[in-house]
């Protein structure tokens, strides 16, 4: 092995972050952290990883639990797909048992090459290399290459293919994605700190801030929307998202364009401004207008949940903000709450 890669596992095994998944070596422990941290720093997943593995500590507790309530603990994590990819693949495991190779993983709901490589490298050791943006990042500058896009992506799995080490495959891959996360971070490189700079052609050339290159963005496409929040004796009414793009399976109070269909068939006795803020969603970004309806008429169309049952539903993350306005908090916890034992909250 060369001199750099053997320096870099040291420096792994010396500086590696004590993350959670990391004292586990099963394959659901890696799996979870894997389907949570696709497009999510580690800061952001570790209390929900911590939830979900309090609630589902083995694939078999997920695979029985029902999804609605896989998704209430997903719920702020945001790209919910791979919530309910991860619950039916918990499903499939159960009856069918463990992937042995990246190949097998693959075939799981949800699990695209760069799990399958993680995984089967990291729980079997299979020499299979993990291409993701903070290794991506370090190709870049490592080897000074200007490429962008798709381009940049061939030749840095090139590189990992080549490069990776065979008889510790899944300690080189994190060791690679953790000098990216915590040395050579996008901006700001710490090259001074860096196991590797005497190899890196980019710190030689004084060119590692710019590097990788930035492809143009695409243009946001800006909306705005408005949302009612219904209330009700104490109640909140929700629909379910059962199509679309974004967010299905999860609840949220009514909103679109316009609200006054919704208003009409609610007939409210109040309706107030209640707030407004900007969410985005992929590229759209989208404001807000948050209205509160209380007094309104239980409707059929409607599921009415507690106000105090309200953390423990599978909200829209714009749901979750629009129930913190004061005024909704004001309207909404007025009326006394109506308490439901807590194993009807999931039953559907
Ligand atoms: S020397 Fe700097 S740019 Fe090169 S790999 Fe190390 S941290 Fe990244």
């Amino acid at each position: 092995m060369s001199d750099w890669r053997r320096r870099l596992l040291v420096w792994y095994d010396a500086n590696r972050r004590d993350l959670p998944w990391r004292e586990r070596r099963d394959p659901y422990a890696v799996w979870v952290s894997e389907a949570m941290l696709q497009q999510t720093t580690v800061a952001t997943v570790l209390p929900f990883y911590a939830r979900w593995m309090a609630r589902f500590p083995t694939v078999g507790a997920l695979a029985q639990a029902e999804i609605d309530e896989a998704l209430a603990l997903w719920s702020g994590l945001g790209y919910y797909r791979r919530c309910r990819m991860l619950h039916e693949a918990a499903r499939r495991v159960t009856g069918e048992g463990w992937p042995a190779t990246a190949q097998e993983w693959r075939r799981l709901p949800g699990v695209g090459a760069y799990t399958a490589a993680a995984l089967a490298s990291i729980v079997s050791n299979e020499p299979s290399a993990v291409v993701d943006g903070n290794v991506v990042r370090v190709y870049a500058r490592l080897n000074n290459d200007p490429a962008t896009g798709t381009s940049l992506h061939r030749a840095a799995q090139k590189w990992a293919d080549r490069v990776i080490d065979r008889e510790l495959p899944g300690e080189w891959n994190q060791a690679v994605m953790e000098l990216g996360a915590t040395v050579c971070r996008p901006a700001g490189p710490k090259c001074g700190d860096c196991p590797v700079s005497d190899v890196c052609q980019a710190f030689a050339a004084g060119t590692a801030g710019s590097l990788p290159t930035k492809a143009p963005k695409p243009l946001s496409i800006r909306l705005s929307s408005t949302m009612v929040v219904p209330v009700s004796f104490g109640k909140v009414g929700f629909t379910k998202i059962t199509e679309g793009p974004w967010w299905r399976g999860l609840w949220e109070c009514p909103q679109g364009e316009s609200t006054e269909p919704w208003i009409g068939r609610l007939r409210p006795e109040t309706v107030e401004p209640a707030g407004a803020f900007v969410f985005v969603v992929t590229r759209h970004r989208i404001s807000l207008e948050v209205l509160v309806a209380s007094g309104c008429e239980q409707t059929g169309d409607l599921e009415w949940e507690p106000w105090s049952s309200t953390d423990t539903l599978p909200l829209t993350s714009p749901t979750r903000r629009a129930l913190a306005l004061p005024p909704v908090v004001r309207l909404a916890g007025k009326e006394a709450p109506v308490h439901r034992p807590t194993h009807e909250r999931h039953r559907r």
